[in-house]
């Protein structure tokens, strides 16, 4: 076991599916391809993908791309997420600041997210709350947990 609920096989789960959505990543401009596998707390895989575009300031990280496919099917809660890159690009492949915040706001601070690349056999793997200590949120709990994500909001 890795903790935080997720099992070796699971692990193993992620950065392979992580690894398969990469070879569909949309990444022209940088040549950077990225995939990511998240775990919903029913079993389910959901991946994304970085999704490029011309204008450079509008591409989406595959964290969130993941996320949007799987809040965007009905799914939530996320036990973990696994982000696969390509290639490393500056000794380690961590999500980007835009991409902690979206994930702090659907895993839990204990959650694990999973980092590999290519040429890494040993994936790194970090809590939510050690990625973005002091996330911002709107929630008044004092531990700083986000919004129950598990039921539906008005207009959401
Ligand atoms: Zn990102």
């Amino acid at each position: 076991m890795m903790g935080q609920g997720v099992s070796e096989q699971e692990v193993a789960l992620l950065l392979q599916a992580a690894c398969q959505a990469a070879q569909k990543a949309y990444a022209p401009y940088s040549d950077f391809p990225v995939g990511a596998a998240l775990l919903t707390d029913d079993g389910d895989v959901v991946c994304g993908v970085n999704v490029e575009n011309a204008s450079y300031g509008l591409t989406l990280c595959a964290e969130r791309s993941a996320v949007v496919k799987a809040v965007s099917e009905g799914k939530r809660k996320f036990k973990a997420i696994a982000v696969w890159a390509s290639r490393r690009p500056h000794g380690s492949v961590t999500p980007c600041g835009a991409c902690r915040q979206v994930l702090a706001e659907f895993l839990e601070p204990d959650a694990l997210v999973i980092m590999t690349d290519e040429h890494n056999g040993h994936p790194k793997s970090l809590k939510i709350k050690a990625l973005l200590p002091e996330a911002f949120g709107l929630s008044a709990d004092p531990d700083g947990n986000c919004p129950d994500t598990g039921s539906s909001k008005p207009g959401g």
